[in-house]
Formats: C-alpha cells, sequence, structure tokens
C-alpha cells in the first residue's frame, strides 16, 4: 500500500525568520543586544542578520526585539 501524498510545508511547523527594513533601519544594533544568536552588527552598527531560523527558544528574544525595534523596522517572517 503506498504512503499518502502531502503537499510541501504542510503539517510543519512555520519556520521564522528575521528580517530587516533597511529603509527604515538607523543601525546603532539594539536588536543584535537582544538576539545575539541571530543578529550582529556590522562595522557600521547595522545588522546582519543569521541566515539560521529562529529556534523555539530564541522565539521570545526575536519576539521582544521585534518590539523594542525603535524604527519598527525589525520583523519576523514565517515562510
Ligand atoms: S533595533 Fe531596529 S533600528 Fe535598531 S539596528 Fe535593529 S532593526 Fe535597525
Amino acid at each position: 500500500m503506498s504512503q499518502p501524498r502531502q503537499m510541501p510545508g504542510v503539517g510543519r511547523s512555520p519556520v521564522e525568520r528575521l528580517a530587516v527594513d533597511w529603509i527604515a533601519c538607523s543601525g546603532r544594533g539594539l536588536c543584535a543586544e537582544l538576539v545575539p544568536e541571530r543578529i550582529g552588527l556590522d562595522e557600521w552598527g547595522y545588522p546582519i542578520i543569521a541566515a539560521e531560523p529562529v529556534t523555539a527558544d530564541l522565539l521570545p528574544h526575536a519576539r521582544r526585539a521585534v518590539a523594542a525595534c525603535p524604527k519598527l523596522a525589525l520583523r519576523l517572517q514565517s515562510s
């Protein structure tokens, strides 16, 4: 008997990644202080977002960083 087919992505938890609106971001790196596991800073203080998804243990920190961003430039996006 064959296995039931599943649509790609169906049944999986959505993967969350951090993303920056570069037009709105003013640098300074508050977000990097709150989620250093996923956000570094370049030499001008602008965030460098890691390619890795935000894991469940980091999600509260990532949400706090999104809420604390003074320019509303940081967001979590699901894929
Ligand atoms: S906290 Fe917001 S404005 Fe500041 S560096 Fe991070 S994304 Fe940019």
